[in-house]
């Protein structure tokens, strides 16, 4: 395997928080840093020493990209196909198209996991209106999922009953739809796989998620959780990471329900919003941990040197424009703040995080939610 040394040039396709925060370990590293986006003022403006600024679906901007790149990785999955193989044709693209490709749109995705045998809960996808209907009706109370272009629980739509059906299927825009029956959680965790082109990897500790509509709101790890669901979820991750081949990062989103079942909720070929903490928790971060595996550098240490916590900051704590009180945040011991650079704050929209380290994960998180508490005066 040849190794992409430090002094060498890595391309980002994606310029948002996680591209940013990809480039400044790369620059610690001594890696020079490229990234494609196609807003001039993302996020990793800051830390891009060449910015092309073009859309997900623009081949021609991608390969004048790669051309001048040793490898390239990605932040998004939401890169056109020509896009993601007129980069392979000039760099190294690490994840590899194929993976990308599979996880991009959610049916592709769920397909792909039932295929391989890995446990999901029940759905349908489905291709008109009438099909929602029949969906619903077999499945009961359901969350129906646009394929494509969805996050932060957008491009969802929850559906109590039948004759809801109709409408939520025309409110994502009427064409694919996978309808997922609602599932009573237990808890939800994440799971973090960094995975070599020699198939050399690193499973983390699972973090445990908590998300308010839709949206992660706090992510802590390590999780109060049985040793015996840990070893589960990172032999499920571990597994999924190999068979797509994935080179780089694979998130897995899990479910835990009240049931007892552990169930892959979806998958991130890339790094991810729970394992901020790897900044402050683990001996590698995510960012840091990317870049050794697209590089073919040896894989950091995953073990956890300190519990921790992070909470979110949405840009509804923007209010009228004026930003929070970050000072006061930072009265509490061991907290940290991380601010992505968006110049806009809309409501919803993710600006940052905090995060805090503890004797334990409970006390990491008071203390993380304490900060962002002082960042509002009411
Ligand atoms: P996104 O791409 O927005 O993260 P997800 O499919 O992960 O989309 O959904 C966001 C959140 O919505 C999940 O983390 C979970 O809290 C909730 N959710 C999604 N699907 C289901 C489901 N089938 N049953 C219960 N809750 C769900
Ligand atoms: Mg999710």
């Amino acid at each position: 395997m040849t190794v992409i040394l430090p002094g060498a040039t890595i391309g980002i396709l994606g310029g948002g928080q996680l591209g940013r925060l990809t480039g400044m370990a790369a620059r610690s590293l001594g890696y020079d840093v490229h990234v494609l986006d196609p807003d001039p003022d993302c996020p990793a403006k800051a830390i891009a020493s060449r910015l092309v600024t073009a859309r997900f679906d623009n081949a021609d901007a991608a390969a004048d990209l790669a051309r001048e790149c040793d490898v390239v990785t990605l932040e998004i999955e939401q890169i056109s196909r020509p896009a993601l193989d007129a980069v392979a044709a000039l760099a190294p693209l690490r994840p590899k198209a194929d993976a990308v490709f599979t996880v991009q749109d959610r049916i592709r995705q769920r397909g792909w996991l039932d295929a391989h045998g890995v446990p999901v809960g029940p759905y349908r996808a489905v291709g008109s209106a009438d099909e929602c209907v029949e969906a619903v009706t077999a499945l009961g109370a359901s969350i129906c999922k646009a394929p494509m272009g969805g996050y932060d629980g957008r491009g969802q739509v929850r559906v109590g009953s039948p004759d809801e059906a109709r409408a939520a299927h025309a409110a994502l825009g009427g064409g694919r739809v996978i309808v997922e029956q609602f599932l009573d959680l237990d808890l939800e965790l994440s799971v973090l796989v960094a995975r070599r082109d020699d198939a050399v990897s690193a499973v983390y500790p699972p973090a445990v998620n908590h998300h308010v509509h839709g949206v992660l709101d706090w992510s802590i790890t390590p999780g109060q959780l049985p040793a015996q669901l840990i070893q589960h979820a990172q032999q499920i991750a571990h597994a999924i990471a190999d068979s797509m081949g994935i080179v780089g990062l694979l998130a897995v989103e899990l479910f835990l329900t009240k049931d007892g079942r552990l169930l892959v909720n979806e998958l991130a070929p890339r790094p991810h919003n729970t394992y901020h903490h790897s900044e402050r928790a683990s001996s590698t971060s995510q960012f840091e941990q990317l870049v050794r595996a697209i590089c073919g550098l040896p894989l950091g240490e995953v073990h956890l040197v300190t519990p921790a916590a992070i909470a979110n900051l949405l840009g509804d704590l923007w209010v009228e424009g004026v930003p929070p009180r970050f000072a006061d945040a930072l009265t509490v011991p061991d907290v940290r703040l991380h601010l992505y650079g968006k110049a806009s704050a809309r409501p919803g929209r993710k600006m940052g995080h905090l995060s805090a380290i503890a004797a334990s994960s409970e006390e990491a998180l008071v203390r993380v939610l304490e900060a962002r508490r002082l960042l509002s005066p009411s």
